[in-house]
Formats: structure tokens, C-alpha cells, sequence
């Protein structure tokens, strides 16, 4: 199940309000975003900061207004949350600093895309490993009645651990990220970010099989192996990053597919945004707006 994201009101729950952090066990919980809002905010595009989005769940057809992107009442204390915080700060400013790494270029409406893997380095050895456990633990948390609930298995307590308890990674479990060539070649400027969307889940793999998840924020889609034996050829294998301080990210032509859906999700909530933003673009025309 996958969601365009543009935002959602909040549902009253006062049985949430009071309910205890999964992790620990504290009250009160709070409105923890399910991904970051920093990834979420981004997708507007200055000067426009306070401008709406649209979350849009291609299998109902069900659209919801949005400002900072989903959260869920009941699931953690400001003081878990603040852990994941701390990991999505890191994953943030790594993501954007990827996403300016020259992929291809575009001429007109032309794409011209250099395949293969990309080298970087992360200061800390699984930290961007943790942060894909905690947006998945939290997704797998919500509700199951929730749109873009995801079942996760044994993934969920192990998740935890990973997050919240300082446990080593398996080596089941591994994560490799892949630029998104849809966002790239589907949108005006590779540059910014024009949608996220939350996690699916399914088998990939070429030669060998693997349940993996995986999510799209920031012009990248990360992949996660979800506690299962054996080397993925779904990635070349320097793209994994359990474990690594050198690492590369993908970028093939195949990931054009993955966000493909996302063209008709946006057709379909184009006036839904004019009409959200209207006073907002009024303004930015008339240069009301810095
Ligand atoms: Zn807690």
C-alpha cells in the first residue's frame, strides 16, 4: 500500500491522547510524523513555505489535505520520538547532499541518465540503517485499519531493538539506496523534491529473492532487507550499507517504474492543491511574499 503525500488532519482521539509510548511504557504520547516532517516540508518550494499538500491513496481514491504530512496519536513519547529525531536529522542532510550529486542531465523534456553506483560517505557506521528501521517500525505501529499500515513480522520487535535499545544489525537486515529517475525525469528540476510516498512492500531480487520494504522521501528511494538470510542481488553489493562507512547509492533506469503510479496521483489532485493554494499563489504573484 502506498500513499502520495501531501498531508492529513488528524483524527481526535482522546483513548490515543492517553495512551502509553510502545516503547517504553511512558505517558502521554505525542503526534509523532510517521516520516519527518524536514523530508515532508521540502516539497514546498520557496517562497511558498506555508503552502498545502495532498496525501492521495491511489487504492481508495481517498484524498486528505495536508500541512506537515501524517502522524499518529498513541505510539510514542517525546522522548522516543526524540531518538528517531535525532536519526532523521542525520538521514535528512545526507539525502540532500546526495540528491545534489550531478546523475544525468536533462535537455527540454530529454532525460540523459549516467546508470551505475554513486560513492559517498556516512560519519556513522548504520546510523542511516537505523533511521529506515524507525520510518518502517513507526508505519508498521499505526493502526492496521490505517491506509499505510504495513505488516512487518518479527521486524517490528527487532526494529525496536535497533532504534531504541542500541542493538547490533543483523545481517539480515540491510539497507542500499537508489535515486529516483522518475522524480528526476518526470518534473522540471531534479533539484527539488515533488512527492514522498510511504512504504510498500513486496519480493525483489534477481538471481535470489528477498522480502524487502521500501519508501521514497527526498528524490531517493530506500530499501530495506527485512531480516532475511542471504547476500540480495537486488543491489550491486557495494550499495549495501550495513556495516559501511564508504558506500555508494544506485542510480539505474529501472526506478523510473517504481514511482510511476505518482503521475496519475498527481493528475488527480491538481485542482485540490490550485484550490488549497489559491490565496497563497495570489499573493506569490503579486510579490506580497518575499
Ligand atoms: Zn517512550
Amino acid at each position: 500500500m502506498r500513499g502520495c503525500y501531501a498531508d492529513g488532519m488528524p483524527k481526535m482521539n482522546n483513548d490515543a491522547a492517553i495512551s502509553a509510548c510502545l516503547v517504553c511504557g511512558e505517558r502521554p504520547t505525542i503526534r509523532a510524523h510517521l516520516l519527518p516532517e524536514s523530508f515532508v516540508r521540502e516539497i514546498f518550494h520557496k517562497p511558498k513555505a506555508d503552502e498545502k499538500h495532498m496525501i492521495f491513496h491511489p487504492e481508495t481514491g481517498r484524498k486528505q489535505q495536508s500541512n506537515t504530512g501524517r502522524f499518529e496519536r498513541g505510539i510514542l513519547c517525546a522522548k522516543c520520538d526524540g531518538v528517531l529525531g535525532r536519526y532523521e536529522d542525520l538521514a535528512f542532510r545526507l539525502i540532500t547532499r546526495l540528491r545534489s550529486i550531478t546523475v544525468g542531465r536533462k535537455l527540454g523534456t530529454q532525460s540523459f541518465i549516467n546508470a551505475g553506483t554513486y560513492p559517498f560517505r556516512v560519519a556513522v557506521v548504520d546510523e542511516f540503517v537505523r533511521f529506515a528501521c524507525g520510518i518502517l517500525w513507526k508505519y508498521s505501529s499505526t493502526p492496521t485499519d490505517e491506509p499505510s499500515h504495513i505488516e512487518i513480522g518479527e521486524c517490528q520487535a527487532l526494529f525496536e531493538n535497533i532504534c531504541w535499545h542500541g542493538a547490533a544489525i543483523p545481517e539480515g537486515v540491510d539497507v542500499f539506496i537508489e535515486r529516483d529517475l522518475f522524480s528526476f525525469a518526470a518534473f522540471t528540476d531534479p533539484s527539488q523534491v515533488y512527492y514522498y510516498c510511504s512504504p510498500s512492500i513486496g519480493r525483489r531480487g534477481h538471481r535470489t529473492s528477498h522480502d524487502l520494504a521500501w519508501f521514497s522521501i527526498g528524490g531517493f528511494t530506500i530499501y530495506v532487507k527485512l531480516n532475511q538470510p542471504g547476500l540480495s542481488d537486488f543491489a550491486p553489493k557495494k550499495c549495501w550499507m550495513r556495516g559501511r562507512k564508504a558506500c555508494h547509492f544506485n542510480v539505474a533506469i529501472r526506478s523510473i517504474e517504481v514511482n510511476s503510479s505518482m503521475h496519475e496521483s498527481i493528475g488527480m489532485t491538481r485542482d485540490d492543491l490550485a484550490r488549497l493554494n489559491k490565496g497563497i499563489h495570489a499573493k506569490y504573484r503579486s510579490s506580497q511574499l518575499p
